[in-house]
């Protein structure tokens, strides 16, 4: 059923909508329209230049549309008289190809010509910062080992209750909060969901956190490794994927083999298998940023571990590995970081899965070991890109993954993220001048 949101504005009493996409490096771009002109921006769409966000547009090109969805429509509880609605992005009648949310929904729909729904729920963690983005806003919380800390979560509780209320009062059905394994760190989690749902809803958890942390005086950063020394934030995503009739196609009675003695399904071995194939290349999307790979290959953090991974492994219920099977019927990818695009993330997740399960690739080897103690030992395994130009180039080199993700995508992509590398690499450092002046 198409919602009407001019009739939604009068149900609700919304004075403005917040039209938003998302563009290829995550950044959340929107409209506010009165809602006497909502009838006609729910058709047409509300007109940006492209050029002017990152979609790798010129500015010769027509006017884009970014066309509310209304299945995603949320009230937003801290200004109840604006409503925020994600949108797809038209350009002269046809989706940008490019545009996130348009990829994803690609994606979805290769899923479904398949007779298989992908759900996921993510694990966005989070740091509350001063507002100028230094220092960890809470000076008492020094612990060394700072994961749970009840004291430390207590002096931010205004903080979490009034983001866990609103994801209550949203339906979003959130289940536990915690203060993770940084100092400055929290981490909140609601339930999982249709993968376009959990990507509109990650999008927005983000601008929640955000939005609630400046109202509070502080600063939530989801950068994936913004205090050197200390846990990153990582965005773990939880994977399964349901058939037609809405059963798990990845659960399977406790069978033989590596896989199948975890209770996953030969689909769910060979989705698994797709994502190990394409690991090294699926980072340029998981974890898109310079600092990212500050996060994965990490040295030891002052907690004791980074809980990122560095190698493309697998296992069981073990936090030590890239890919978790915690239990039937879903497995964890502990890869993603805070700086994942929340589309492209879901995007590039069903992508590599499905090309496993149409190639019936192999996960390879399980590895039953603390990847943290014992990874040294793991030979066979490759590992993770060392940094951003690493993992640009394995995605350039994986044809199939380029091709699953489409390529006027994988073009747009790579292009506007070497220029991104580039503008890194000229960068002067003091670290330069420190290591180099006296040679
Ligand atoms: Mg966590």
């Amino acid at each position: 059923m198409t919602r009407d949101l001019a009739a939604y504005a009068k149900e609700h009493g919304i004075k403005y909508f917040m039209i938003s996409f998302t563009d290829l490096f995550g950044g959340q771009r929107a409209k506010l329209v009165p809602t006497q002109a909502i009838a006609d921006m729910q058709t047409e769409g509300a007109g940006f230049a492209g050029f002017a966000t990152w979609l790798d547009l010129t500015p010769a090109h027509p006017d884009m549309l970014a066309v509310p969805d209304p299945a995603s429509v949320i009230q937003i509880p801290w200004k109840p008289e604006i409503a925020w609605v994600a949108a797809d992005c038209v350009m002269e009648g046809a989706d940008v190809a490019q545009a996130p949310r348009n990829v994803l929904r690609r994606q979805i729909a290769r899923a479904a010509k398949e007779g298989l729904h992908v759900k996921t729920g993510v694990e966005a963690e989070f740091f509350l910062l001063t507002p100028d983005g230094m220092q960890i806003s809470d000076p008492h919380d020094t612990a060394e080992k700072p994961c749970y800390d009840q004291q430390a979560i207590m002096r931010r509780y205004d903080v979490v209750r009034e983001i866990c209320d609103y994801m209550l009062d949203l339906g979003w059905g959130p289940y536990q909060n915690d203060h993770e394994d940084a100092n400055g760190q929290f981490e909140m989690n609601w339930e999982f969901a249709d993968a376009l749902v959990t990507a509109d809803r990650h999008s927005f958890f983000k601008f929640m956190v955000k939005s609630v942390a400046e109202a509070h005086g502080f600063r939530a950063t989801f950068m994936p490794k913004p205090i050197q020394g200390l846990t990153g934030n990582g965005c773990h995503a939880h994977i399964s994927v349901w058939d037609d009739a809405g059963k798990n196609a990845f659960a399977t009675e406790k069978g033989t083999g590596p896989t199948g003695e975890l209770g996953l399904s030969e689909q769910g071995a060979h989705f698994l298998g797709g994502i190990m194939k394409h690991a090294s290349a699926l980072a340029a999307i998981t974890n898109p940023t310079v600092n990212s790979y500050k996060r994965i290959n990490a040295p030891r953090t002052t907690s004791g571990a980074t809980w990122a991974p560095n190698s493309v492994t697998w296992t069981g219920n073990n936090r030590t590995h890239m890919v978790r099977v915690p239990g039937p019927g879903r497995f964890e990818l502990r890869l993603p970081d805070g700086a994942a695009n929340p589309y492209l993330l879901q995007a590039v997740i069903i992508a590599a899965g499905l090309s496993g399960i149409q190639s019936k690739a192999d996960p390879g080897k399980r590895y039953d070991i603390d990847m943290y103690a014992e990874g040294h030992k793991v030979e066979d395994a490759p590992k993770l890109p060392l940094n951003l130009l690493d993992a640009l180039r394995a995605y350039e080199s994986d044809a199939e993954l380029m091709e699953m993700m489409g390529q006027e995508f994988s073009q747009a992509f790579l292009k506007l993220k070497r220029k991104e590398w580039d503008s890194f690499v000229s960068h002067f450092s003091r670290w330069e001048r420190e290591h180099t002046l006296d040679i």
